[in-house]
């Protein structure tokens, strides 16, 4: 006999959406319940392997210290913080999206942005500046770029300990190793959801179900069925639990599709990376980045990509696609040493894999089942094809190649001058892209696009906010601020269908 129980609301994940959700119902005075799949040591979802870059539309310095508040006036005197309007974030949404994201979906996360990052900081979470990626010194000031000068205290890992402080602190219950199979309905309304615990499924009651339980960037059928057959190769860089379980869900009780279902955000990664985000080392410290200074060569020694194309920010999505799409998805980074010093910290980490070598020749010897002699001879022409010219990594320099039928546009200098040094990278996938009808206050709808009753969603299993790439940051900001908003939503559906909460 399957066992029941009750609750106002209930949230499906514990990660960043989740939480946010979780805590907003049981401000409003609900009764609340998070499951979370995983046991509690792999609990937090992929919020927990962030950097913890999260993008807010803000005023000035002034608005910035109201969230990160341990910055001295000393210390602000020195910075310089250009504005970053909420016209911004939304131009720089739909520039990155080539237009699609969803215009009322994009404005409400835009728009509610700073007043949700306060109330995170209301909750208990800390901020500090991003200096390390998102500013550079100059006559003596820190001059920081627009749009992610914030980040969490000790990235996603102390984002998400603070959280879950927060939601212990409220006495929030959680159910660990709890998977939610099935939405349970009656009289076309959402009125429970099915659990599988260790000991047996349980049915849990709920006025109102909140799902915030991630896309399907981890399940291997989904990726190769909606984003592509050379999907199923993809590493996953964070957490093993996304398999689309809460937009299936969703879909058989009359959810409709929304967004990008072919589409997902990756990078290139270290190869050896492991396949699944590894929660004993987060931090996202696989990413390899600094390929701009590179030439990448497949194991047919083969350039694929124009590696100076633009900056690191406009390029690297697509090249982590373009990678999978090599031999056995592998490429190589190559780089001299006139060039070494100046990739980023993760090169530098035990955890990285490097093959290095004092000549060309040698470094070839050492990678496995590469084509020595195209892969010398393709290194060869590009040393031809560098132009002279003045190099200068903090612009687009046009120091290119001339004459090679694919080209290095900027950054380009002869790989000359050992040690050499090959990372091997491959495609990780970050999140997919596709997912759920929402409406501005989180209410899931279905095909006539009216709410179901009792079903809210937030996360990344919103549909439509990102196509083709995201503005980073945005993941976090967008499962904080639909989090939270499904979190009032749900608790006001409850109390107006019966709930005791604080809001009746
Ligand atoms: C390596 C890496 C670095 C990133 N860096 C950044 C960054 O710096 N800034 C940024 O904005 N974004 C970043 N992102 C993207 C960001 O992680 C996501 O956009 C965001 O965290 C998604 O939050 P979420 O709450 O929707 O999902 P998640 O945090 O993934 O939470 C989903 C939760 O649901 C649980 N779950 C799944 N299925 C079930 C089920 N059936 N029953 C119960 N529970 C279930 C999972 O276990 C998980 O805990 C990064 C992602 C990765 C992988």
């Amino acid at each position: 006999m399957s066992r029941s129980t009750s609750y106002d609301v209930v949230v499906v994940g514990a990660g960043n959406a989740a939480l946010c959700a979780a805590i907003a119902a049981k401000e409003g005075g609900a009764n609340v319940l998070v499951l979370e799949k995983g046991p509690v040591e792999k609990r937090g979802g992929n919020s927990f392997f962030t950097d913890g870059a999260i993008r807010v539309a803000y005023e000035d310095l002034q608005s910035i210290r109201q969230v990160v508040t341990d910055l001295t006036d000393e210390q602000a005197e020195h910075i310089v913080m250009p504005e970053y309007k909420e016209s911004d974030y939304y131009e720089d949404l739909m520039r990155v999206t080539a237009g699609k994201s969803d215009p009322s979906l994009a404005k409400q996360l835009v728009s509610k942005s700073y007043e949700t990052l306060v109330w995170m900081k209301d909750q208990g979470i800390t901020f500090e500046l991003n200096y390390d990626n998102q500013s550079f010194e100059q006559e003596g000031k820190r001059h920081f770029w627009g749009g992610l000068p914030v980040k969490t205290v000790d990235k996603g890992v102390g984002l998400m300990k603070q959280l879950f402080d927060r939601v212990n602190k409220l006495g929030i219950d959680i159910w660990y190793s709890s998977r939610a199979v099935k939405l349970v309905t009656e009289n076309e309304g959402v009125t429970g959801i099915v659990v599988e615990k260790e000991n047996g499924a349980v049915t849990v009651n709920a006025h109102s179900v909140i799902l915030a339980c991630g896309g399907f960037e981890a399940n291997k059928e989904m990726r190769s069925e909606f984003i592509g057959e050379e999907w199923e190769a993809a590493i996953v860089r964070g957490t093993e639990f996304n398999t689309g379980d809460g937009i299936s869900m969703a879909l058989a009780v009359g959810a409709q599709k929304y967004g990008q279902w072919s589409g997902c955000h990756s990078i290139g990664t270290d190869y050896n990376a492991p396949k699944v985000g590894d929660f004993t080392k987060p931090g996202d410290i696989f990413k390899k980045h600094s390929y701009p200074y590179s030439v990448m060569i497949n194991k047919d020694g083969h350039r694929f990509v124009d590696e100076g194309a633009d900056f690191r920010n406009y390029t690297y999505a697509k090249y982590g696609r373009e990678i999978l799409k090599q031999p056995d998805h592998i490429a190589y980074q190559i780089y001299d040493a006139q060039v070494r010093h100046m990739l980023r910290k993760e090169y530098d980490l035990e955890e990285a894999t490097c093959y290095q070598a004092n000549t060309l020749g040698e470094l070839v010897n050492l990678l496995p089942d590469v084509n020595k002699e195209q892969f010398l001879k393709t290194i060869e022409e590009y040393n031809a094809a560098v132009q002279e010219g003045d190099y200068n990594p903090t612009e687009k320099d046009g120091k290119g190649t001339n004459g090679l039928a694919l080209p290095k546009s900027n950054w380009a200098l002869r790989i000359e001058k050992g040690p050499f040094y090959a990372f091997p990278v491959t495609c990780g996938i970050t999140f997919s892209f596709g997912g759920l009808l929402v409406n501005k206050e989180g209410q899931v709808l279905d095909k006539e696009q009216q709410p179901i009753r009792g079903l809210f969603a937030a996360g990344e299993m919103v549909g439509g906010i990102f196509y083709e790439n995201y503005p980073g940051g945005s993941g976090l900001m967008s499962g904080a601020v639909y989090g939270k908003l499904a979190g009032t939503s749900a608790v006001q559906f409850a109390s107006m269908n019966g709930a005791e909460t604080a809001a009746n």
